[in-house]
């Protein structure tokens, strides 16, 4: 790729299909990419990559590249203090990489056996929702809570996601299930493994009380195999990304960016430009795609 006739052009390394809890579909995500002139693009679903291999039979536009990825849910590491789950991203990985789908076939499990408990706790509530309402809104794709935050949303009992997140389904609200979750180290080696780059999703999103207990938790990923950090992220403040770039530099690791996009589920996200102004330059491609083995 010239990077200097693309240099204005940005990527988005961070989005969801129908196949997790995203609405548009793999092609269309690659189809909108395209038009909204993006030079890269990766679809990174929760703990799947259906969608992905969706894309092996899509002719990919030309100008833009595609890249392989996922998002998966871990456990916290010990001794961090983060509620709920840590994301970490893989780039570039096999689909067909067997350990990786072995483990991603346990993890469904594990989500499959999540949406009864939520459903029941929200009976118990008072909240008149099945699980057939919730399925149908996930369509083929894997049930997320977000699917349900949906579902409430359309009944009337929350007035929209994050209000369903903030008052019921968010870790240790009264609907809140926990579920089998793999360790990030494993997550990190799985993701090598697969000949892919793991990279740690939205640093500044877990809770942390400062930037010295971001770093810490960067160091310990880092030494279980970590190779990069999600700098731009459409939440990430100013003061935030700058504090990133300065870390990855420090210890030598990969910048990425993108995001979150999820179609109708994140009304406020579009692809590419999050909000409106977001970007993440190109070059941070370049180096991404020459790590990847
Ligand atoms: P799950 O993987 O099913 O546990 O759901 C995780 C998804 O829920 C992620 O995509 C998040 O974007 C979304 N999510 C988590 N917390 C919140 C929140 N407080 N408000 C809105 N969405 C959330
Ligand atoms: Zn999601
Ligand atoms: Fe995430
Ligand atoms: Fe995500």
């Amino acid at each position: 790729m010239d990077f200097r006739k693309n240099r204005y052009r940005g990527i988005d390394l961070h989005t969801h299909s129908t196949a997790s809890d995203g609405t548009l579909t793999p092609p269309e995500i690659i189809a909108l990419a395209a038009r909204s002139n993006l030079a890269a693009i990766s679809i990174t679903d929760h703990d799947t990559l259906e969608g992905v291999r969706q894309i092996s039979s899509t002719p990919i536009p030309a100008g833009l590249h595609f890249l392989t990825g996922i998002e998966i849910s871990t456990s916290a590491p010990s001794a961090i203090p983060i509620s709920g789950s840590l994301h970490l991203l893989g780039y570039g990985i096999d689909v067909d990489d067997p350990a990786l789908n072995d483990v991603l076939a346990q993890l469904k499990v594990s989500r499959d056996n999540r949406t009864p408990g939520i459903i029941a706790k929200l009976n118990t509530l008072g909240f008149t929702i099945t699980h057939e309402d919730v399925r149908l809104l996930a369509g083929d794709g894997q049930v997320g809570r977000p699917h349900v935050a949906a579902c409430m949303v359309k009944k009337r009992y929350a007035s929209d996601i994050d209000d369903a997140f903030n008052r019921f389904l968010g870790h240790g609200k009264p609907a809140y299930v926990d579920r089998y979750r793999i360790t990030p180290t494993e997550a990190i080696s799985l993701v090598r493994a697969a000949g892919g780059v793991p990279v740690l999703a939205h640093p500044a999103l877990y809770g942390l009380p400062d930037f010295k207990a971001l770093r810490e938790l960067v160091e310990v990923l880092v030494k279980a195999g970590m190779m990069g950090i999600e700098v731009y992220y459409p939440e990430h403040s100013a003061t935030v990304t700058r504090q990133l770039i300065a870390l990855a530099r420090q210890l030598d690791l990969l910048m990425t960016g993108g995001t979150d996009f999820h179609g109708d589920l994140k009304p406020n996200i579009s692809l590419g430009t999050g909000s409106g102004d977001f970007l993440v330059p190109l070059t941070l491609f370049e180096k991404l795609t020459a790590a990847i083995s």
